[in-house]
């Protein structure tokens, strides 16, 4: 069977990791967390002290950045793939809000970009995977077979988000988490390089009333008609 990439972009926490996993998971594909990249760059500056009173010291990132390395590694309890920094294993760790907060300080910069999206073409040459992110059918992989573009109201991206990081024990409100989710909307869709957009031949879903598993079956369908081939849901 054709292994195809499945391209997923879409606005900050409306799912698109869930529905990346469910058809990696479906379709025996790997699943490439591409925002993970820009957090742990994030993590590395937030760590290093190159962010100082929320200005990044652009200069000095781009002076270490060809020496920050950022991978993956499958961990056989979880059953996943995790995000590993500098040898360390950040999982978790990029997920807390301080890197919510720092990392569109980073993703906005060129050669950020640049040396990410260079590591998410290798990772996902050759296809049968499928990679989630903002730039992913527009720039990382424009000749995606299936492209993905997901949305949903801020309210209820803010309130999954919410009880999710509540669920992971962490101290939290609802009101700084819905404004970590609009702040990332505006930067990410008004910066110059590779913004969030839609690409033209995407697949638009706006999962706001969706359950997951309905939009897993939306999004098969839309896989299966791409493939050629049935598969069973
Ligand atoms: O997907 P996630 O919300 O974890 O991404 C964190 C941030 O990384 C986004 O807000 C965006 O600034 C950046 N990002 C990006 N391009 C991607 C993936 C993520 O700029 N392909």
């Amino acid at each position: 069977m054709k292994r195809i990439t499945i391209a997923i972009d879409g606005f900050s926490s409306c799912g698109k990791s869930t529905l990346a996993k469910q058809l990696a998971h479906h379709l025996h594909y790997t699943y490439i967390d591409s925002g993970a990249m820009y957090r742990a760059v994030a993590l590395y500056v937030i760590e290093n002290g190159l962010v100082i009173d929320g200005v990044l010291n652009h200069a000095a990132l781009l002076r270490v950045l060809k020496h920050i390395h950022i991978g993956f590694k499958h961990d056989d309890a979880s059953q996943r793939s995790e995000t590993w920094l500098d040898g360390r294993n950040v999982e978790h760790r990029i997920r807390e809000m301080d890197v919510s907060h720092n990392v569109t300080l980073v993703s906005p910069v060129p050669e950020v970009r640049a040396k990410l999206v260079q590591l998410q073409q290798e990772a996902g040459k050759g296809g049968g995977v499928v990679m989630d992110g903002r730039d992913i059918g527009t720039v990382v992989f424009p000749n995606a077979e299936v492209k993905f573009f997901m949305t949903a109201r801020p309210d209820v991206r803010a309130q999954r988000r919410y009880q999710e990081l509540k669920g992971r024990g962490a101290h939290i409100d609802y009101e700084s988490v819905l404004a970590n989710i609009e702040r990332r909307d505006t930067d990410d869709t008004t910066r110059k390089a590779d913004p969030l957009i839609q690409a033209a031949d995407a697949f638009v879903i706006d999962n706001s009333d969706l359950t997951s598993q309905e939009q897993f079956d939306i999004a098969l369908g839309v896989v299966v008609k791409a493939i050629g081939v049935v598969t069973e849901a």
